[in-house]
């Protein structure tokens, strides 16, 4: 039985459904929320509704952006035929900001995961087959050094091999088990220089 009014019990509920957040965290955002002013209460869900209405997938790399195609992709400067694949678009941030990247990305939104039932059409593989061509001078697979991450770089190097692309795999200065988004910038920024063929 709870001992709170429905309308906050349904607040602490929301709350919950986010990720990493327990009951306990929950409840004391949703207080928080509770005693906050209306006008931060507002910014807070103007905020969420902006972010919802204007983020969209990028159409090259599947990046969230506010613009198609997305800032990366749309800068001149960047090696448009060297992509580097990562699982999650976070990833992308914590490889920016080693600033030894100067290639584009393609963002997979997951990796194989049998155990999970995430098959090679659940995330964007058949995607980044389709950006391939004659240009392309290296595909580098950055997913994550975990049993799926590696499993996925091993299914997409299989596919690409065939075509003559050169794919490389960015090498294990990342512990095992570990996650690139809180990776800091130097064991990144070597991993990246000491990726390898595969
Ligand atoms: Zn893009």
């Amino acid at each position: 039985m709870s001992y709170y009014s429905p309308s906050i019990e349904k607040l602490i509920e929301s709350f919950e459904h986010l990720p990493s957040i327990g009951h306990k965290t929950a409840a004391r955002l949703a207080f928080y929320i509770l005693n906050a002013s209306e006008e931060e209460t507002n910014e807070f869900i103007k905020s969420i509704e902006n972010a919802k209405k204007n983020l969209k997938y990028c159409s090259k790399c599947y990046n969230i952006s506010d613009t198609d195609p997305c800032n990366i992709c749309s800068n001149v400067k960047r090696d448009q035929n060297t992509i580097c694949v990562v699982e999650d678009v976070r990833d992308i941030i914590a490889i920016e900001k080693t600033h030894e990247f100067k290639g584009v990305y393609h963002v997979l939104h997951g990796s194989i995961s049998p155990m999970n039932g995430i098959g090679p059409n659940d995330i964007k593989i058949k995607e980044l087959l389709a950006r391939i061509n004659e240009n392309t001078k290296e595909i580098i697979i950055a997913t994550n050094p975990r049993v799926e991450g590696e499993a996925t770089a091993m299914y997409i190097s299989k596919l690409l091999k065939p075509l003559g692309v050169t794919v490389t795999r960015i090498a294990h200065g990342i512990p095992i088990g570990g996650d690139l988004e809180y990776t800091d910038e130097v064991t990144l920024s070597k991993a990246l220089e000491g990726r390898r063929e595969i």
